[in-house]
């Protein structure tokens, strides 16, 4: 009777030792076997989280930072990085709504007609979009005409990948005559003495000493939006 309890036990541990083991080989064969769409969507976790990680954008800022400040003391470069920052949110939307009436006052009529062929054009439409960084990439001046020339990271989902992704943008910011009524010839001379005026932000005329400012509007505008194709 005693080695009848004694084999019942032992089969009892036995079967138990064996449903363990079993259990064991089981799980570790379906973790092997992950499902293919959870490996997929791993994959494109990863991918996104890189999307999203701010890209690294030209380190040349404080060089054209100093140019900047000597020509145009009053400008606030960061203020400037704002605006633009503002701009390419609204540049995105309306080149998918081909709405360009929110950032027409800060963008050249060129442009403006650009972004508007662009969205019958192409008609992309851009989401979740998000400025990460602009920087000053580029500053040049001449006689006529001063650009700055900003580069961004932004990061969209546009209708025809359907993914997140991050690129880069060039943004070219431009100091130049607002032709008014008297035209170009009118901005470019002394109004008091007619001396030619060649130098963009002059204040004073050299010859004759008067204010000269307020007579010559020029006014920063968005004159283009690049794709930023190389680094
Ligand atoms: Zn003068």
């Amino acid at each position: 009777m005693k080695s009848v309890l004694l084999m019942i036990i032992v089969v009892l541990v036995l079967a138990l030792i064996v449903a363990l083991v079993i259990y064991t080989i089981f799980n570790k064969i379906r973790a092997a076997v992950r499902p293919y769409g959870q490996i997929l969507q791993a994959i494109k976790d990863a991918d996104d989280s890189q999307m999203r990680t701010p890209k690294s954008l030209s380190g040349t800022e404080p060089v054209h930072r100093d140019k900047l400040n000597k020509d145009f003391p009053e400008m606030n470069v960061d203020v400037a990085k704002t605006i633009i920052s503002n701009f390419l949110s609204e540049y995105f939307a309306a080149l998918s709504d081909g709405n360009i009436d929110r950032i027409k006052e800060d963008c050249s009529s060129q442009l403006c007609d650009k972004i508007i062929a662009n969205a019958k054009t192409n008609r992309i439409t851009y989401s979740d979009v998000k400025v990460h960084r602009v920087v000053v990439s580029d500053y040049k001046k001449n006689n006529k005409e001063a650009t700055i020339t900003f580069q961004a990271a932004v990061q969209y989902v546009s209708s025809r990948t359907k993914k997140i992704s991050q690129e880069k943008y060039l943004v070219l910011y431009s100091y130049y005559l607002d032709y008014g009524d008297e035209g170009e010839n009118a901005s470019l001379v002394c109004p008091y003495c007619g001396a030619p005026i060649d130098t963009i932000g002059m204040k004073v005329c050299p010859y004759c000493d008067n204010a000269i400012e307020a007579s010559i509007v020029r006014t920063w505008k968005i004159t283009d939006v690049k794709y930023n194709t190389y680094g």
